[in-house]
This record gives structure tokens, C-alpha cells and sequence, in this order.
């Protein structure tokens, strides 16, 4: 039951295994629209300011085809949007240079690769360090990391075979947004051989900023409660993973608490980025 993208008129078409329907037209407007706001997004690359609204206006009046041109806005361009005076516009082009310096996880979610989330995107920058190299992995490859399968390792595969992502991460390269991870640097060892698993919303961070906070203080992150978990860090509307800590006696952590042990997110995002 093929139907016509709402936004470009192409044929909307339906992967295996997904229930939406998606338009494949790779200059569909609202497609990208909707990859902008996601790269921009605070799970991503946390380009504060840079909203839906923002998105929308850039795109329609040209200034922005692909996330890459992001980082050629210059400020006049930002004083054309609406409502916007010098402070604003000022704010906003600051904080797309800031956003050049995350970590390669960040940009690895953000590019919006099929099926690889935040916590994939880590475990292949970790274990990569570059995005150069992560582009020329098989699919054989990629499978060795066990929590990759072949869902995953077939989609990166393919995502780094199409030459507009080449051209598009050679030009956000070139204006210097940071596709390299730097060795671990654990500031610390508060957390170092600890176990962590996150449950509900946390007030003042995300998931992947969370995450990152774990990690920089050596611990690890999983995504299940059993006995070898050292700390539950809940936040509102924790769900299963709370009562199952509680039932196996698993410490647990509020957010503030979590704070107390890594310190505030002062240095969240651009901890592992190297210039
Ligand atoms: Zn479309």
C-alpha cells in the first residue's frame, strides 16, 4: 500500500522489519528537516538554540541542505531568521562551533545511521577512535563486536557506501568538526569496575550524557539489572529495573546522589574530543 510523501510527493516506501512507512528521497525537505533537527539535537551533536523552528527556516530558505552546511552559516545568514538580533544570532553561531569539538560517538549518532543509537555509536568509537576507519569496516568485521549484529554492522556498512555520506562527512572535515576519539582519559577511578545500569528520566542530563559521565569515571554502563550490577541510577518513572534492583538488593542511586559521585556535567560532550 504505497502512498506519496507528504513534503516532496515521492513514493514513501517501508523497510523490512519497521512498521513507518519513510520517504527515500534523500532531498526530501522534511527528510531533512528532520535529520537536521536531529544531528542539532541534545542527545546529538547539542547545538543549543538550533530547534525545530530554526531548522525549518534554514532549510526553506535554502541556507541548509545537509548537516554539513551547518557549519557554513556564517552570522549574517543567522540574523535573517525571525526574531533573531545580534545576541541571539551571536549565541546560536557559537554554539554550532562548540558543537566541531564532541566526542566521534556524538557524531556517529547524530549522522542518524539506521539502527545505530547512542550506546552503538559509543561502543564504535571506542573501539575505532576514527571515523575514517569505522567507513572502510566489513560487516565480518563489525560482527566480531558483540554487540553488534548483523542488523547493525549491514546498515553502517551501507550507510558508508553511499558517496553523498562520504561527501558529506569529508566537508563537515573540513570545517572542522571532530571525527576522531581520543584515548580514554579517566579523569578518575570513582567508578572503575563498576557496573551501572540508568532507569527513568533524569532531570538534568540525558541518556548518552549520563553514559558518557560513567564512563569518563571508569564505570560501565548496561542496560539490564542482575547481581554483578553495582548501582541503579533511578529518575522519575523508573519502571521494571528498579524493582528488580530492589528485589536483588542493588544500590541505588538518586540523581543527585549519582552527581555527588561523577561531579556536576560541567565537562559533559566534549570530554574525549581532540583538536
Ligand atoms: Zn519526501
Amino acid at each position: 500500500m504505497p502512498e506519496n510523501c507528504p513534503a516532496c510527493g515521492a513514493t514513501v516506501i517501508r523497510f523490512e522489519g519497521e512498521v513507518a512507512y519513510r520517504c527515500d528521497n534523500i532531498n526530501c525537505p522534511a527528510r531533512i528537516k528532520e535529520s537536521l533537527i536531529f544531528f542539532a539535537s541534545r542527545e546529538a551533536m547539542d547545538i543549543e538554540g538550533m530547534g525545530p523552528a530554526v531548522v525549518e527556516q534554514l532549510v526553506d530558505r535554502n541556507l541548509v541542505n545537509n548537516v554539513a552546511d551547518l557549519y557554513r552559516l556564517s552570522l549574517e545568514d543567522l540574523l535573517t531568521l525571525d526574531k533573531t538580533g545580534q545576541k541571539k544570532a551571536t549565541n546560536l553561531f557559537e554554539a554550532i562551533e562548540a558543537s566541531k569539538s564532541r566526542p566521534l560517538s556524538r557524531l556517529l549518532h547524530a549522522l542518524g545511521i539506521r539502527f545505530v543509537g547512542g550506546k552503538t555509536a559509543r561502543i564504535l568509537a571506542e573501539q575505532y577512535r576514527d571515523i575514517d576507519v569505522i567507513a572502510t569496516l566489513s560487516e565480518e568485521s563489525l560482527v566480531q563486536i558483540p554487540e553488534i549484529g548483523v542488523k547493525i554492522a549491514t546498515s553502517v556498512v551501507s550507510f558508508f557506501n553511499e558517496p553523498e555520506n562520504l561527501e558529506t562527512i569529508e566537508k563537515l572535515k573540513a570545517a572542522g568538526v571532530n571525527t576522531r576519539e581520543a584515548e580514554p582519559t579517566v579523569v578518575d577511578g570513582k567508578l572503575t569496575g563498576k557496573t551501572l545500569v540508568l532507569t527513568g528520566a533524569l532531570e538534568s542530563l540525558t541518556r548518552s550524557e549520563a553514559s558518557e559521565l560513567i564512563e569518563k569515571h571508569g564505570g560501565k554502563v548496561s542496560s539490564s539489572v542482575s547481581r554483578k550490577t553495582d548501582y541503579v541510577v533511578a529518575g522519575a518513572d523508573p519502571g521494571s529495573k528498579l524493582d528488580k534492583a530492589i528485589k536483588l538488593g542493588v544500590t541505588i542511586l538518586t540523581e543527585s546522589e549519582f552527581l555527588e559521585i561523577v561531579g556536576n556535567k560541567g565537562q559533559v560532550g566534549t570530554m574525549s574530543a581532540r583538536q
